[in-house]
């Protein structure tokens, strides 16, 4: 997607030669006619696919998520990052490494909202290592639910996560997939 190269050639920060900062529009501050752009372009790369379901993860994939299935006129259901109080019953879980964080987590989705009758995308920000999608896939896995791919905002391609999910034979749709990375020059695939 160009206008989402540009955006983020225009003010997408490399904090380092592996981390890309775009809170102005995507992660913290949200151009909610932006989102919903890219959520319209997802929604077009999987019209084929009959899904039921986005499944996506607390916090920063919950909003693009949300574009995508507006138009896909399917619900979102998020995993949380941990087992909170008003999470009950039975849950599907998968320890996830966050990347960002360097630490690992254990997130948990309530059975009751995945069944296996769902066809299901995984919709995420960002792809790096894989981690977070190759975490939901198991847990949609565990739900016997059927999985369409994964669509995500911004792929780092020279972290090897999206080209490891599609030797899988997982279908990876990324909108934007930077090559290479150094403050001030991005580079696409
Ligand atoms: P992975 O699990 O594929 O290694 O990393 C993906 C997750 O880490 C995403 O859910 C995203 O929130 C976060 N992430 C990975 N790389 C970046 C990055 O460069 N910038 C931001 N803002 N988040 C990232």
């Amino acid at each position: 997607m160009k206008a989402l190269e540009k955006r983020i050639t225009e003010e997408g920060e490399a904090l380092s030669s592996n981390v890309l900062k775009v809170g102005s529009f995507l992660n913290q501050k949200i151009d909610t006619a932006f989102m919903f752009e890219m959520g319209q372009e997802i929604a077009r790369l999987y019209q084929n696919e009959p899904i039921t379901k986005i499944v996506t993860i607390e916090a920063s994939g919950i909003a693009l998520a949300l574009a995508a299935a507006y138009y896909m006129k399917v619900p979102v259901v998020f995993a949380k990052k941990s087992k909170t109080s008003n999470v009950s019953g039975e849950v599907y879980q998968a320890a996830i490494h966050s990347f960002t964080h360097d630490c690992d987590y254990h997130a948990v989705i309530p059975q009751a909202y995945i069944s296996s009758q769902d066809m299901v995308l995984i919709v995420d920000d960002f792809l790096a290592e894989g981690n977070a999608v190759a975490g939901l896939t198991g847990m949609i896995e565990q739900a016997g639910a059927s999985l369409a791919g994964a669509a995500i905002g911004i792929e780092k391609g020279f972290q090897g996560g999206g080209d490891a999910l599609r030797a899988q034979g997982i279908r990876v749709e990324s909108l934007a997939i930077i090559e290479k990375m150094e403050p001030n020059k991005i580079v696409y695939r």
